[in-house]
């Protein structure tokens, strides 16, 4: 096998609770995620030149060690003393520092890509370890599906993932730093109720609509003082009809609604399409990788 193919699924925060401050500087957060089925393509090759080459039409992507990527595929290498050369291929859907683990998900697509086609042997549990490494969504993106996380994200326990469900996804354009954010708390403004348990009750039900009006994200508290615009951007969604709830994801700026079904979601996607920069409708997804 000389390549190997990998789709690299974005995710969607349906509740975000940051929880406590820890000594590392990290936050502890209690947070669940699903995959979605908006992916990057991310082709990965042996190639002959020695080392690891990146390329990525996206301007906002570094093609250096930067790229995590690029430092997925070291990792791997280092951990094994050394792999021939690899040349990573990114074709960006996913928008970049948007809240939806972009980066992640590629090095996510990188770790399982290069461990198939160099048949490294690492088992998936491995992977992940060696993931929390890069970054604390990357387990994640390996594990996909629906997840509660705890820890910087990065301690998963699976839920039953939601099958199909049409979304709505809205990004002002505006690229939002999430060290920014974190840097930006104030727990004493962390009064509202607590919808984490009963989140993860729709998720077991299946209950859509009830996962809709249970979206939770505490980080919206000091994204939307600094950008009231992304706060306004919700309220709008909120309100058209056959959206059963709406919420900022991660740190920003991407904010989605859960969609009472496909049509609506094309409905409101046209409403919305020239108002926004980037403007989608996906689905949820079972899985965070997929060979293809
Ligand atoms: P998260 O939700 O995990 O915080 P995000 O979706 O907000 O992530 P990313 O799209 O991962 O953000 O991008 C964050 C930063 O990482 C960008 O500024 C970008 O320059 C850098 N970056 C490094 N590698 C990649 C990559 N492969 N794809 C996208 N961005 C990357």
């Amino acid at each position: 096998m000389q390549e190997i193919r990998v789709r690299a699924h974005a995710k969607i925060n349906l509740y975000l609770d940051v929880v406590g401050k820890r000594e590392d500087g990290y936050h502890n957060l209690e947070t669940i995620f699903h995959s979605i089925e908006l992916h990057d393509d991310v082709i990965i090759r042996k190639q002959r030149t020695k080392g690891i080459t990146v390329y990525c039409e996206h301007l906002g992507v570094p093609r250096d060690s930067r790229n995590l990527a690029y430092r997925a595929a070291n990792l791997l290498s280092d951990s094994v003393g050394g792999i021939d050369g690899i040349r990573i291929e990114i074709h960006k859907r996913i928008p970049v520092a948007a809240g939806l683990a972009g980066g992640s998900a590629n090095a996510a697509a990188v770790l399982h890509g290069v461990n198939q086609l160099f048949a490294l042997g690492f088992t998936q549990e491995r992977l992940m370890q060696l993931g929390a490494a890069l970054g604390a969504d990357v387990p994640f993106c390996l594990h996909g599906g629906a997840a509660l996380g705890l820890g910087i994200g990065d301690q998963l326990t699976r839920l039953p993932a939601l099958s199909d469900v049409p979304l709505l996804l809205l990004n002002p354009g505006i690229e939002i730093s999430t060290a920014t954010v974190f840097q930006k708390l104030n727990f004493s403004l962390t009064t509202e109720e607590k919808t984490g348990i009963i989140i993860r009750t729709c998720l077991e039900k299946g209950d859509v609509i009830g996962v809709g009006q249970n979206l939770y994200n505490l980080l919206e508290v000091p994204v939307f003082s600094e950008y009231p615009e992304i706060a306004a951007l919700k309220a709008e969604l909120s309100t058209q009809t056959e959206v059963c709830g709406a919420l900022m994801s991660g740190s920003g700026a991407t904010v989605f609604a859960v969609m009472q079904n496909g049509g609506a979601a094309r409905r409101c996607a046209s409403y919305f399409k020239d108002k926004v920069s980037f403007c989608t409708t996906t689905v949820t997804s079972p899985v965070g990788v997929s060979v293809y």
